[in-house]
């Protein structure tokens, strides 16, 4: 009897190990590595003293609310006109809204859907202070192009540009028609610029077979327990929502409290919206494994093919990571509080903001419903703060030829890096295209490693030349591709 069960339970744990191993199996699978390509020819030097007149239009904005500095774009489009002869010749280029710039490469094939390459124009400022070389001087020293927007993300513009000039002057026409979509506000919002554009292309009917713009790069450390250089391919952006949470209190002096203050009530309320965040979903992050594939250790692997089985041990390891920990759940920060101005008055009022990320998935109505049940209290009114919201956007499929095609290229450019779809966790100009297209993939052809860490928006910023030159080399490539009937 013993016997018997004993060997039940030693054939369980048998046929489980199969179960597990086998679905490990199936889910490491390979990328086959890609023959990498010739590529265009590229002069480094040239491609890097284009960048540095760039940057030496200052074109971060001149206030808060993004207002552009005319002079600063009118140098940059003059300069952009000037240095690419051809592009200016052979493709149609409009200005939208005062700024921002839409080429458009008319494809042989009119038929086909249109893609799009983005980049911003505009940067953020910078005070010179700390800086080795002026960050808009566009100095060229060590190896590396120096200044605002080298890495954020000129170089893109600059990129897609030498891209195609040079593929005009070999007398490339593609079959499919490409844009190129160049906000002047994305980093305030991109609401003047590439909303306005999306909606221009909406009006025209236009439907978009593909977007890339600027995302995720190949480094090092880009997810847990990974070594080794990996690709991410942006396929989705977090939602956000500011909510602010307001008590009403009883007044009166401090000598004779009420049993409960306004701000004793809100904190109350705070604390347990904190420690009860939005619950994960682990399951987000499977196609990112899936695609990093065997450059994940071993236990990674066969955790995530089994979910069912180890999702326990996996979450509680990964929500120590804030980055991976942001990728897959809504994320909860209390960023401003205000109550009291004197030590012996107990106030009116007491109110708090908080600020949500909101995975995709999580709806703005799923987190407000969220926040009053944790709360549990009516006394504390939960208002979504005017203009401080957006949803999620959509997930773009990481199947299909688009994706495949940009995976491929990556592969081709970059030494057959592993590829992986990933969410997001900023905003970038193309969220303003949802309207036009279901395909939009973020992705900076650049690969990155520590000494990056900071230099975007920071003190420093720079590329290295043969970096950029690279980028070109992907850009080429993926018109080639994407310009195709069958994006192959
Ligand atoms: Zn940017």
């Amino acid at each position: 009897m013993v016997t018997n069960l004993l060997y039940l339970i030693l054939g369980i744990l048998l046929l489980t190990t199969i179960y597990v191993v086998v679905r490990t199996i199936l889910f490491q699978r390979a990328q086959g590595g890609v023959e990498p390509i010739e590529g265009v020819p590229v002069n480094a030097d040239e491609v890097a003293a284009h960048l540095a007149t760039a940057v030496r239009c200052q074109t971060a904005p001149l206030d808060d609310t993004g207002t552009p500095d005319p002079e600063a774009f009118r140098q940059l489009h003059q300069m952009l006109a000037e240095t690419y002869p051809l592009v200016h010749q052979q493709l149609q280029r409009e200005v939208i809204n005062g700024y921002s710039l839409l080429y458009t490469w008319h494809g042989r094939q009119p038929e086909l859907e249109p893609v799009m390459l983005m980049a911003h124009q505009d940067v953020v400022s910078a005070d010179p202070e700390g800086w080795t070389h002026p960050p808009f001087a566009g100095e060229i020293a060590d190896g590396f192009i120096w200044g605002r927007g080298t890495l954020d993300i000129k170089n893109q513009l600059i990129s897609i540009m030498e891209a195609a000039e040079t593929l005009l002057r070999q007398g490339y026409r593609p079959e499919r028609t490409i844009l190129f979509g160049l906000g002047h506000d994305e980093e305030t919002g991109g609401t003047h610029g590439a909303k306005i554009m999306g909606e221009r292309l909406k009006e025209r009917g236009v439907w978009l077979a593909g977007i890339v713009d600027e995302g995720g790069g190949i480094s090092d450390g880009l997810a847990a327990g990974v070594r080794g250089a990996v690709a991410l391919i942006g396929v989705s952006e977090k939602g956000y929502l500011t909510v602010e949470f307001t008590v009403r209190g009883q007044p009166g002096h401090s000598s004779t409290p009420p049993p409960q203050t306004a701000i004793g009530i809100l904190a109350r309320a705070l604390s347990r919206l904190e420690s009860h965040p939005m619950p994960t979903r682990m399951r987000r992050l499977r196609p990112l494994y899936h695609g990093i594939g065997r450059a994940a250790p071993f236990y990674l692997q066969l955790a995530f093919a089994n979910i069912w089985l180890f999702g326990i041990f996996l979450r509680r390891w990964l929500v120590r990571n804030p980055e991976m920990n942001a990728s897959m759940r809504t994320t909860t920060a209390l960023t401003i509080i205000r109550g009291g101005v004197e030590d012996n008055t107990v106030p009116p009022e007491a109110s708090a903001i908080a600020n949500f990320r909101l995975l995709p998935g999580d709806t703005i109505a799923d987190v407000l419903w969220h926040a009053k049940k944790v709360i549990n209290d009516d006394r504390v009114h939960i208002t979504p703060v005017e203009g401080k919201f957006n949803e999620a956007l959509p997930i773009s499929p990481h199947k299909g030829p688009a994706y495949a095609s940009l995976s491929m290229v990556i592969r081709q450019v970059f030494d057959n890096p592993p590829v992986a779809p990933f969410v997001m966790l900023g905003g970038t100009d193309c969220q303003h295209f949802v309207p036009v297209c279901d395909h939009i993939y973020r992705f900076t052809s650049l690969v990155m490693d520590e000494s990056f860490r900071g230099l975007e928006h920071g003190i420093d910023e720079r590329i290295p030349i043969a970096g950029m030159a690279r980028m070109v080399t992907f850009y080429a490539q993926l018109m080639q591709v994407w310009g195709t009937k069958e994006m192959v």
